[in-house]
C-alpha cells in the first residue's frame, strides 16, 4: 500500500502543495510566496506597541 503525499494550502495564496522533498518551499507554493510571508511576520514584529489600532474595538484605558 503506497503512502499518498500529503497537500497542504499555501498560507499565502492558498494553493494546494503537494508535501514532497520536491516541494522546496512547502508549506508555500513557491519561494515568492514564502518571502511574501515572511515579509508580513517582519512587519507584524515591527509594529510600534503604542500605535493606535482603531478597528479593534477594545476598551483597554477603560475611560469611561
Ligand atoms: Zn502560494
Amino acid at each position: 500500500m503506497k503512502t499518498k503525499p500529503a497537500t497542504v494550502s499555501c498560507p499565502v495564496c492558498g494553493k494546494p502543495v503537494t508535501w514532497t522533498a520536491a516541494s522546496t518551499w512547502r508549506p508555500f507554493c513557491s519561494e515568492r510566496c514564502r518571502l511574501i510571508d515572511l515579509g508580513e511576520w517582519l512587519n507584524e514584529e515591527r509594529r510600534i506597541p503604542g500605535e493606535e489600532v482603531p478597528d479593534t474595538g477594545i476598551d483597554a484605558a477603560g475611560d469611561y
